[in-house]
């Protein structure tokens, strides 16, 4: 899409709403695990350059959410207001057309924008719409009070696309408020063009279009498991290393690193559900960087990719299988630490132990094994 660089997508988040419920404006509210306005702002990448309109008060989180990767500009106090400020900021020389789009409609489809963007080629402005397909009716006090002709009727949709020099001159020109930009356009006598909209572009305002936003993420959702399993010998010394933990023991566990056998099992539980290999792969031993490297550097690795990836580790489960020492004690505090290393919250790790009845090399206490189980999740 490069024939894209002389565009600007003004997308509109300032305003306050709490119609949606919740404690926070609803464009900053998370729908399966992203706020709505991430994944607004994700739906217009390549389309052009994108400039966010935030109430100040937001700035600083937008700054921390969206970095450089967007322009930021301080709303006004009405929409109108708003758009006026991005408008203002944009360099007629280089951009030709601008996008102006709410905030809080987060599924635009890619085609939607691009029919929007294809009227731009024939007309000063275009804009999605659907007909109205339901009757309407006037109401007072919960009667009907009058039946309305839905012909020639749509409900408009954003984004509304407009040359840009016609859009600031029409802003320019236009004192108070208005309904929307295509109604600040025809007010300055230009042709708007209607472009087919798109159920699924719909704007989050209740908070049961938060529970539709969530059910139409789910069939999106990446679910995957891992599996990891780890064994380290024992040798003569004074403590061994589980899960971060240091415990005080009559051997100790052999290995190249600290030898946790624990971390490492979850380590690898992580890395294959991301089909990723394994510790090895990422820390070759024959590598000298690695010859004694604390295991956390390990798993905080593991952690750090499933997140580039997208990932949200979900929970996880490492049990260690041993006859001595006694994990139990030191149970929750190796939870902890290990949720610490992979940030996540403590209360989706666990850990546990098992002996083996005496039987097998753990049972004749010549070594420890781990096993791990992991859950990511991407939406
Ligand atoms: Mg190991």
């Amino acid at each position: 899409m490069a024939d894209n660089t002389d565009t600007a997508i003004v997308i509109v988040a300032a305003g306050r709403g709490t119609r949606a419920g919740g404690d926070v404006p609803k464009q900053w509210r998370p729908v399966a695990g992203k706020t709505v306005l991430a994944r607004t702002v994700a739906a217009f990448a390549g389309f052009g350059r994108v400039v966010l309109v935030l109430h100040p008060d937001d700035m600083i989180g937008g700054l921390s959410e969206f970095g450089g990767t967007v322009t930021l500009v301080a709303g006004g106090a009405s929409r109108t207001e708003s758009v006026r400020n991005a408008l203002e900021t944009l360099d007629m020389n280089t951009v030709s057309r601008v996008l102006i789009h709410d905030g809080a409609r987060p599924f635009v489809s890619p085609e939607l924008i691009q029919r929007v963007l294809s009227a731009l080629a024939h007309a000063p402005a275009a804009a999605p719409a659907l007909p109205v397909s339901d009757a309407l009716w006037r109401g007072q006090d919960g009667h009907v009070s009058g039946t309305m002709d839905r012909d020639g009727l749509f409900r408009a949709q954003t984004p509304q696309g407009f040359h840009l020099r016609e859009i600031v001159a029409a802003y320019r020109g236009h004192a108070g408020d208005a309904h929307d930009d295509v109604a600040i356009a025809r007010a300055r006598g230009l042709d708007v063009v209607i472009v087919e909209g798109d159920e699924e572009n719909f704007k989050l305002t209740w908070p049961k279009d938060f529970l539709r936003a969530e059910r139409m993420l789910a069939g999106d959702m990446d679910v995957r498991t891992g599996n990891g399993y780890d064994v380290h010998a024992f040798t003569d010394g004074d403590h061994v290393t589980l899960c971060g933990i240091e415990i005080p023991h009559s051997r100790a566990l052999l290995g190249h690193s600290d030898a946790d056998v624990g971390m490492h099992a979850l380590t690898d539980a992580i890395y294959g559900a991301l089909a990723e290999g394994d510790i090895g792969r990422h820390f070759p031993p024959t590598d000298p960087r690695w010859k004694g490297a604390a295991s956390r550097i390990f798993l905080s690795h593991a952690a750090d990719l499933a997140r580039q990836k997208g990932y949200r580790l979900t929970n996880a489960d490492v049990t260690l299988v041993c006859e001595r020492p006694k994990i139990g004690p030191h149970a929750l505090a190796m939870a902890r630490e290990l949720a610490r290393i992979a940030t996540v919250d403590p209360e989706r790790i666990s850990v546990k132990a098992t002996t083996s009845e005496q039987l097998g090399f753990t049972g004749r206490e010549e070594g420890i094994a781990a096993l791990a189980t992991v859950t990511l999740v991407r939406s």
